[in-house]
This record gives C-alpha cells, sequence and structure tokens, in this order.
C-alpha cells in the first residue's frame, strides 16, 4: 500500500526593515504558518534600501523592493515588513500609495502598516496581518477574488474592505492547497 507523505511546508522569510516591533514580526509569523502551512523564519532587521527611495514623495517604491527582497536566498517566498510608506504605479497614477505588493506567482512581496489607520473595529496588527495573506497569496499564485469578504478582495486603499475580511473563500483555500500537493 501506498502511503503519500505531507508535502514539505512552503519556507517564508520574512524581511522587518527598520523599527518594526519583534512582537509584530511574531504575530505574522505565526499567522502565515497557520494559514498556509509555512514554515517562516524572522531575519535580522535592516533600514529600507535607498535605491528604492522615492524623494518626490519621500516614500518607497514597492515594486523597487520586490525585486531585492526576492534575492534574499534560502527561501521559496520572502515578504518585507515596513512602517514606512510605500507605493507603486497603477493605471494612470505614477506614485499610488499601498497597503502591501505582491508579484502573482513571484518570490516575493511587501506590507506596511502606514496606511492601516491606529482605530476601528480591528486592530491594525490584524489588518497588517490580512495584508499579509493577501500579498503572500499573490506570491502564491492568487489573484484578486470576487467572492465579498475573502482575503484576496481587491482593497484598491480601502480599509473597510480590509475590516469586512473574513478570511480566505472556499475556493481560494482550495487554490492554496492545491499549491502545496
Ligand atoms: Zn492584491
Ligand atoms: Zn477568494
Amino acid at each position: 500500500m501506498l502511503w503519500l507523505e505531507d508535502p514539505p511546508p512552503i519556507s517564508i522569510g520574512l524581511q522587518p526593515y527598520g523599527k518594526v516591533q519583534p512582537s509584530v514580526c511574531r504575530q505574522l509569523k505565526a499567522r502565515l504558518e497557520r494559514e498556509f502551512f509555512a514554515k517562516v523564519t524572522i531575519l535580522p532587521a535592516h533600514g529600507l534600501p535607498k535605491s528604492a527611495f522615492y524623494a518626490p514623495r519621500s516614500r518607497y517604491r514597492a515594486d523597487r523592493l520586490l525585486p531585492i527582497l526576492a534575492g534574499s536566498k534560502g527561501f521559496d517566498k520572502v515578504i518585507g515588513v515596513t512602517l514606512d510608506d510605500i507605493s507603486t504605479t497603477k493605471g494612470k497614477f505614477k506614485d499610488w500609495g499601498v497597503f502591501g505588493l505582491g508579484s502573482i506567482g513571484g518570490r516575493s512581496c511587501v506590507v506596511s502598516s502606514f496606511r492601516l489607520g491606529k482605530q476601528g473595529a480591528v486592530s491594525p496588527l490584524e489588518r497588517l496581518s490580512r495584508v499579509a495573506l493577501h500579498e503572500v497569496g499573490h506570491t502564491l499564485g492568487l489573484e484578486h477574488c470576487p467572492t465579498l469578504h475573502c482575503t484576496m478582495s481587491d482593497a484598491e486603499g480601502a480599509l473597510k474592505t480590509v475590516d469586512d475580511e473574513t478570511g480566505f473563500c472556499q475556493l481560494c483555500r482550495r487554490r492554496v492547497k492545491a499549491i502545496r500537493n
């Protein structure tokens, strides 16, 4: 009789930029490990790379951070975490502030707490965790999902969308499972 072994966990490197609290990193690690059957390694913190700085708006380009993060060897995926504002080009907006950015099926993503507010029904840390799940979901190949309240909903910069999320919908969850097998 043939027994199929469990596939190995997805390995994720978590790169804190600057003064991200260790407790925040630990919370993100626990959440990613639980949702994705992953093994997360918290990397030593360092400052944001100057090459990603966008002087006209004094913030950092998320799309420049992604290839830098992807260069971090030894993991399937890498997620950067920052308190600073990050941006990318979105349609006709040359420099659009975002909660996070992840390339679909790519190696890396980045999330920022800068736009996640300080109050509301959902804590800033829970919001950051949801954005992290969304962006790592992109790196695992998940696209935006039309199902209401799914973690893969396109928030389009609206905190309410993040606050209304209840987790991955059945279809997205099935896709995450399929990636492992
Ligand atoms: Zn997205
Ligand atoms: Zn979904």
